[in-house]
């Protein structure tokens, strides 16, 4: 893929730079708690201020809901901004106005009033059809900042060239939200890896019984065409599972805990791999020339249900393989394990990167080529890697 790259721009000397980041950090207290995503962005303001650009960032924070809201102001990341990078100045949350999520074309007009060039450095968000991501490049000259070039090209060299046997892992709760991303990912992989509490649709579709385990009889039928697919799919070969009566997040609730094949009994829930299942899945990391792993294998908040990510995790802190983890929860059982560095990429964007994997583009990059095309701007393709 071809996009537009800072240095495109031209001349940046005394230019005026509305900057897209994906600042939304977590928050207590009125503080920042984890200033990672603040500081990811930092390389691409420094690169525009040494430019001699005049920086002015925006951002959303949490889920407002289109209205303002005290405790989501962007006060809090100004502070820790100023410090991590001082100079530059940062709008106030995009969400508290109801445009941004609407992708409302007036909402992007405010935004690039007083700006000369556009620069989106939030991957995060460029999935979304966000009047702050698609709409500034229809009106300014525009480029991808250096953590979307970066995220893009980890993600789209997995389409075109990785290292085999090319292994992906997939777990997380929401079949829904993921069975376009399976379906891709098995034309892609040479082995794909399926837990979390998405295995039991997929589960039951073979005929198991998966007891009171998370279930969507919407995509049953889905699942059913995968697995006949001839696809190199495979489904946890025995579980975890919590008694009736247990609850998930509470051990003090009581509920025995046990492990079984791959069928659970009536009312039990299936919480996480067995440590069989683990074992393979580890094995076929450890063999891998590159891994993409999303979704949590199990509940692994509750910590009687988190050996499965966390065996997933150690292999891929341990294999040789190139690895990337397709931020969300996943990355946030690594980090809480100390591993997030192990990896070789982890993602800044959960759903952004599942949707660059399927479909190879996101919203946000189409609008950063098309604005480039309109105005004749020089482009630099992205996704090569030795
Ligand atoms: P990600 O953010 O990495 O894409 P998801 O948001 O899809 O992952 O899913 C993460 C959630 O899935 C976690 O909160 C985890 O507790 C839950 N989960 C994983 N496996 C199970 C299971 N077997 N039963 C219930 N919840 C599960
Ligand atoms: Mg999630």
């Amino acid at each position: 893929m071809r996009l537009p790259t800072i240095p495109d721009l031209g001349d940046l000397a005394g230019r005026r730079v509305l900057l897209r980041a994906d600042l939304n950090v977590p928050l207590r207290g009125g503080e920042v708690t984890d200033d990672t995503r603040i500081r990811e962005v930092v390389p691409t303001i420094r690169m525009l201020c040494e430019a001699g650009a005049e920086v002015t960032l925006c951002s959303h924070l949490g889920r407002p809901g289109g209205r303002p809201e005290v405790a989501l102001g962007m006060a809090p990341v100004r502070r820790r901004l100023a410090e991590l990078a001082p100079g530059v100045e940062l709008l106030e949350n995009l969400r508290f106005d109801p445009g941004e999520e609407a992708g409302d074309p007036a909402l992007a007009e405010r935004l690039v009033a007083g700006h000369d060039v556009f620069v989106n450095d939030a991957f995060a968000v460029s999935h979304r059809a966000h009047a702050s991501v698609v709409g500034p490049p229809r009106l300014l000259p525009s480029a991808a900042g250096l953590l979307m070039l970066v995220e893009v090209a980890e993600i789209l060299s997995l389409r075109t060239a990785p290292r085999r046997p090319f292994v992906v892992v997939l777990g997380g709760a929401k079949i829904a939200d993921k069975l376009g991303v399976v379906r891709a990912v098995c034309e892609l992989a040479d082995t794909v890896l399926v837990g979390g509490a998405m295995c039991f649709t997929f589960l039951a579709a073979t005929g198991h019984r998966i007891g009171d385990s998370l279930f969507d009889s919407d995509h049953l039928a889905d699942c059913r065409a995968l697995l006949d697919g001839g696809f190199p799919l495979h489904l946890p070969e025995d579980l975890v599972g919590l008694a009736p009566g247990g609850v998930l997040g509470d051990p003090a609730a009581g509920g025995a805990v046990r492990q079984f094949g791959s069928d659970l009994p009536d009312g039990w829930l299936g919480a996480d791999i067995g440590p069989g299942t683990a074992a393979f899945f580890a094995d076929t990391i450890l063999d891998a020339g590159t891994v993409f792993w999303n979704g949590p294998l199990g509940a692994f908040e509750d910590p009687r249900f988190a050996a499965g990510t966390i065996t997933v995790a150690e292999a891929l802190a341990e294999t040789r393989a190139h690895t990337v983890v397709g931020g969300g929860d996943s990355g946030a059982a690594l980090t809480s394990m100390g591993l997030a560095r192990s990896v070789s990429h982890l993602s800044t964007g959960g759903g952004a990167s599942l949707e660059l994997l399927e479909h190879g583009d996101l919203p946000g990059l189409a609008a950063l080529r098309e604005s480039a095309e309109h105005l004749s701007l020089p482009t630099h393709e992205v996704d090569e890697r030795d």
